[in-house]
């Protein structure tokens, strides 16, 4: 590959929306990279490094935006889809593009890859790998799906864009995590590579509390052992008539709180993800409102996703709705992850001037309210990796 040509000014935050926009949906071709997260050499730690086009830390198909890379986009966590034919690049720490003629564009920012971390080294005594267990995001968020499966994993309730048991398939992780094993890798990677927060995440149950009560167990075995670690916890809203389930996991001692509609329009819902689509929008509002009421601001969130059909100015207004009533609107990309329903039938991302637009109009609303991800104790709002709106003041 030439060497870059004349970078173009970032004079604005525009240019890194734009650029942040296409990387998370055109994703990064990487030329050499370990087959698994197990071979990279030192430094190691949670650490930064500079791997040439490598991107040492990966995860597998899993729950949420998953089978990406972690890198830091101008120090900000960012989650990169690995796309063999993606025109970008990373160059000595630079985002680069291969031009049709042959020429590469210096994309103006720059990039730095995360290390393997420590704890990826170690067992349980029953020998199950801590990381099959936990995973770090980021640079500094640890991350774990509880229970691996979903009641909702059928062909014909299952969400188009989750992988949620591809992992469990093939043997990257264990179907439920305990309270004990989440206790003892938590506490060894804040000791070892400096994990600020946790995202504790979970497969549907059959149970009215869709896994809360699990969750809320792991919570406190997690606080515990780590005291100071702040934790979110993830899950679907709980029966109207099991409301406690939400106030048992605030008892617990979880900071923060995702609820997560993925789309305000019913039709989308519908097509998108037939099964959370039988639990009524009502039921996330009121799940919403008594989150906020029990974990106070800055404490709930959900995800919207761009691309799925969507009008974006109703997108838009949606996030406006939910921001008023205290929830996090955390907008990200479709990503056709291998393993999903929609990836099988060839659907793509959403065109990156979309991404960039309805990012840029959220931020905007969060900013008007005040309201930032960093702002929370954990979870996605607070990591950011995921989607733009962190690069945009949101
Ligand atoms: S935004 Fe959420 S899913 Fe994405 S890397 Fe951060 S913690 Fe993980």
């Amino acid at each position: 590959m030439a060497a870059p040509s004349v970078p173009p000014s970032r004079a604005d935050s525009d240019l890194g929306l734009r650029a942040r926009a296409e990387l998370a949906v055109r994703g990064v071709a990487i030329d050499s990279a370990p087959a698994s997260s197990d071979t990279v050499p030192e430094p190691r730690g949670g650490s930064v490094t500079e791997l040439g086009s490598v991107i040492p830390l990966r995860r597998p198909g899993g729950a949420g935006p998953s089978a990406d890379g972690h890198v830091l986009v101008d120090g900000l966590r960012t989650t990169v889809p690995i796309v063999a034919d993606s025109p970008y690049r990373l160059r000595d720490g630079r985002l680069v593009r291969s031009e049709p003629g042959g020429g590469v564009t210096d994309m103006g920012v720059a990039v730095d890859t995360v290390a393997r971390p420590a704890f990826y080294d170690l067992c349980t005594a029953d020998g199950v790998g801590y990381e099959q267990i936990a995973r770090l995001h980021g640079n500094d968020v640890l991350a774990s799906t509880v229970v691996q499966t979903c009641v909702r994993y059928g062909a014909a309730d299952r969400c188009r864009f989750c992988a949620i048991e591809q992992s469990l398939h093939s043997g990257a992780t264990t179907a439920v995590k305990t309270p004990d094993q989440l206790a003892e890798v938590a506490e060894a990677a804040v000791r070892l590579d400096g994990v600020r927060q946790m995202v504790l995440t979970t497969g549907t149950s059959n149970g009215r509390d869709r896994g809360a009560r699990h969750l809320a167990r792991c919570v406190r075995a997690i606080k515990a052992a780590v005291p100071g670690l702040p934790v979110q916890v993830q899950c679907e809203p709980p029966a109207p008539d099991d409301l406690a389930a939400l106030a048992a996991l605030r008892e617990a001692g979880a900071d923060a709180i995702g609820i997560h509609v993925e789309s305000l329009d019913d039709d989308v819902r519908r097509r998108w993800m037939p099964g959370k689509a039988t639990v009524p929008l009502a039921q996330y509002w009121t799940a919403w409102d008594e989150s906020v009421r029990l974990f106070g601001p800055d404490a709930v969130s959900t995800y919207l996703i761009v691309g799925l059909g969507e009008d974006p100015d109703e997108l838009v207004a949606g996030a406006a709705a939910l921001i008023a009533r205290g929830v996090y609107p955390f907008v990200v990309p479709y990503r056709p992850i291998p393993g999903t329903l929609a990836a099988g039938d060839g659907v793509t991302g959403p065109d990156p001037a979309l991404l960039a637009d309805v990012t840029a109009r959220v931020a905007a609303e969060l900013r008007a309210a005040g309201m930032r991800g960093a702002d929370q104790a954990a979870g996605c709002a607070a990591c950011g990796a995921c989607s733009a709106l962190s690069a945009v003041g949101g």
